[in-house]
């Protein structure tokens, strides 16, 4: 058996054309899946394929609003006209609004919800019908810290992070039957387009970051290459429902 090896195999990442989406496409390329990296921002996408196929990949882009049902299940149409099948997905597409929850608006806390949690909710439903046909599949979807943590900036992103958590564990009790893993992972703080709005917007947190991880640093996108490529190979053909942090330590210090 080939532990690492996903040759042929299809991955579809929300929100892939920058941050973790993107470092996470680079380690199931790198273990020889084709990516469909799908965003709204058809700029950034294009670049993000050029770097997949800089690596020698085959990567094609779509335009996708995961809010939008109609347009989760075209994705999912788009990689079987482009490749032929699907057998990965990462729901990684996500958003913050960081305001105290007294000073948020009711359009806001759906707006996150919708990105965050709604999405991976239509977005595996999308993929369904195509991993149960093939005979199974696997799906990565993003948590966070804040999956365990709160703060006072984060209600309605804690919240769909948490959510994220008992989506994963009820997908995986639904659909382990018919051989489709459905995995979470919790990025700890990684150097990104939306952790670098965070750090801007919320007092001394790059600081506090450091002195929490015990690794001494924020994380890569690269650094979530690994448990990509992982949670998409044989290698974790019995894992279904777990919650994963890559984080450097930051969940595990008290
Ligand atoms: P980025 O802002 O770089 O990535 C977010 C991606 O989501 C963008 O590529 C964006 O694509 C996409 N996106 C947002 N809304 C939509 C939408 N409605 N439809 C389609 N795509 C959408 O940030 P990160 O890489 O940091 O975030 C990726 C995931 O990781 C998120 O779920 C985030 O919550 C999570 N995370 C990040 C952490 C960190 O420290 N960075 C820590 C823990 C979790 P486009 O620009 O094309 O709209």
């Amino acid at each position: 058996m080939k532990l690492f090896d996903i040759t042929g195999k299809v991955a579809i990442v929300t929100g892939g054309n920058g941050g973790i989406g993107l470092g996470m496409a680079r380690g199931m390329a790198s273990i020889g899946a084709a990516i469909l990296i799908a965003g709204r921002n058809a700029e950034k996408s294009e670049a993000a394929v050029a770097a997949l196929r800089a690596m020698g990949a085959r990567a094609e882009g779509t335009t996708v609003d995961v809010t939008r049902e109609d347009q989760c299940v075209a994705m999912v149409g788009e990689a079987i006209r482009l490749f032929g099948r699907v057998d990965i997905l990462v729901n990684n597409a996500g958003m913050s609004i960081r305001k105290r929850p007294e000073d948020l608006s009711e359009a806001e806390w759906h707006q996150v919800m919708d990105t965050n949690l709604t999405s991976a909710f239509l977005c595996c439903r999308a993929v369904y019908v195509p991993m149960k046909t093939q005979g199974g599949g696997k799906i990565i979807n993003i948590g966070s810290m804040m999956s365990l943590f709160g703060a006072p900036y984060a209600t309605p992103y804690a919240s769909s992070k948490g959510g994220i958590m008992q989506l994963t564990r009820s997908f995986a009790t639904a659909w382990a039957a018919d051989n489709i893993q459905v995995n979470a992972v919790l990025p700890g703080w990684i150097d990104t387009d939306l952790t670098r709005n965070a750090r801007a917007q919320v007092d001394r947190l790059h600081d506090s970051v450091l002195a929490r991880t015990p690794a001494g640093r924020w994380g890569h996108p690269d650094d979530m290459a690994g448990i990509a490529a992982f949670l998409a190979a044989p290698a974790s053909d019995f894992v279904t429902g777990a919650a994963m942090a890559v984080d450097g330590g930051f969940s595990a210090q008290g």
